[in-house]
């Protein structure tokens, strides 16, 4: 079969873009590696949209969650993987989680039977000039990462995330914290939490004592520590050694002692929007439950709001914020459109959403027509101004969704009702965007 759109990857993302582009009338040819001789170190099957850990579409509160707001408007815009989950739901509270086989033999079985999709079972190893769509997730095949490294330059295609948690700025102490560069050098750019000696001493036994995420076996002969080695690994070096690192107090005086502190933990903005603070250097293979109780043990951070929190995982990624358009085109080949977890997004709902808009984005071009983004104020807004600009570039890592990445409210909201608040603009706005999306072409 002839076809308009080359997708290859058919995990979560390709699987819903090829989904999209089919309802939407365009022939979809979608090479998938498994089947057809070739593997990843983390899938099983070779069915489509395999879930390869949890089972987990996390929760499904789209009052209250940005995560569950996602969901509802990927049903709003005619998602197959929420269409699939939705009908293969198990019980989990409040959660959206399902039955894997069920679930994943649905997605397979929608795609092979839609008379708009040739499924092929093959490794695609190199780019052509054909409109594409690369979706091969965070475990890309080499020769393709190969090809893909080679047109975006060898350091904007990453195989390591090397994530150090991210903290809501309206959640940290500023009558503790403040903002200063060391030395007083260009601008008052960061946001710096004291610890004296106690406190420095104690912080370092909770690291060194706290638990840790294992590596999987096929992660760990990557060479990759020297650059991002995590905070409880330099921790167990010494106990100077963070003082002489990232917690240096050195050159940042303390407006509230006159001093320097013993040492300091530093935040860098890490949105255009100034509402995500990256903690400089804290890249962790802590277990998400022992981050929150030893993070928050820092000056400044007893009530930090984490966006997301410190990993370290095999993951193969683009810095999406330099390559890519806001349609998530390729800058240097504007054919070749990204999507799903290579885009720097996190998580299987963030994928099949990057997959669904990067779909109708090619829709629309291939008609004729510009479709606009979705409006920032909406959860799949929110995450494509981020993965296409609004990240900081230098310090760019994958992110899951969250209100953060939202423009701040307007008015003061309670805590309480902050994020009833944002679920309602976003509906709001997704509303005024769907009216004329959704119209007949
Ligand atoms: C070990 C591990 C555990 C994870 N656990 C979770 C979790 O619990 N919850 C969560 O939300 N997210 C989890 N993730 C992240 C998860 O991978 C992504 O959220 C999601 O699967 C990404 O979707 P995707 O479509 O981008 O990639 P994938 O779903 O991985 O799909 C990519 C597809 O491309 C195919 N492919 C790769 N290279 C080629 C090629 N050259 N030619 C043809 N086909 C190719 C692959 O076989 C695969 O089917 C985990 C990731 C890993 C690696």
């Amino acid at each position: 079969m002839s076809f308009d759109v080359h997708i290859i990857g058919g995990g979560l993302a390709g699987s819903e873009a090829a989904w999209q582009l089919a309802e939407a009338g365009l022939r979809v040819r979608l090479s998938e590696m498994r089947g057809g001789g070739g593997s990843t170190p983390a899938h099983e099957t070779d069915r489509l949209a395999e879930m390869v850990c949890s089972n987990s579409f996390r929760s499904d509160d789209a009052e209250h969650n940005a995560v569950g707001l996602l969901h509802q408007e990927m049903r709003a815009l005619g998602s197959l993987v929420m269409r699939a989950a939705d009908k293969h739901r198990v019980p989990a509270g409040s959660a959206l989680a399902v039955d894997r086989e069920a679930f994943a033999a649905e997605v397979t079985r929608m795609i092979e039977r839609h008379p708009n999709v040739e499924v092929v079972r093959e490794q695609v190893d190199a780019l052509t000039d054909h409109p594409t769509i690369i979706a091969t997730g965070p475990l890309t095949g080499s020769m393709l990462a190969e090809a893909i490294a080679t047109e975006t330059g060898q350091d904007a295609l990453a195989f390591f995330d090397a994530i150090a948690p991210i903290v809501h700025r309206d959640s940290i102490d500023m009558d503790v914290a403040w903002m200063a560069a060391r030395w007083d050098k260009g601008g008052k750019d960061y946001i710096n939490c004291p610890l004296d000696k106690p406190q420095y001493e104690d912080f370092v036994a909770a690291l060194i004592e706290g638990e840790k995420m294992p590596f999987h076996d096929w992660e760990k002969d990557t060479p990759y520590f020297e650059g991002c080695m995590p905070i409880e690994v330099m921790a167990e070096r010494g106990p100077e050694t963070l003082r002489y690192g990232p917690m240096k107090g050195v050159g940042l005086d303390n407006p509230r002692t006159g001093r320097w502190p013993y040492a300091v933990v530093q935040l860098r903005q890490d949105n255009a929007l100034g509402t995500l603070w990256n903690m400089v250097g804290f890249q962790t293979k802590l277990k998400h439950g022992e981050q929150v109780r030893i993070f928050r043990t820092i000056s400044g951070l007893e009530n930090a709001e984490f966006a997301r929190l410190g990993g370290i995982h095999r993951n193969s990624f683009i810095n999406s914020p330099k390559l890519l358009d806001g349609e998530l085109r390729l800058k240097s080949k504007p054919n070749i459109r990204f999507a799903g977890q290579i885009t720097g997004c996190e998580g299987y709902v963030e994928s099949a959403a990057v997959g669904l808009v990067v779909a109708r984005f090619t829709a629309a071009r291939l008609r004729g027509e510009r479709l606009p983004p979705p409006p920032p104020e909406t959860a799949l807004g929110a995450l494509l101004a981020h993965i296409t600009g609004g990240a900081d570039a230098e310090t760019f890592q994958p992110m899951n969704v969250n209100f953060g990445l939202m423009p701040p409210l307007p008015e003061r909201f309670r805590k309480a009702d902050r994020k009833k608040a944002y679920t309602d603009r976003a509906r709001e706005a997704l509303s005024r965007w769907l009216e004329p999306v959704n119209e007949p072409a």
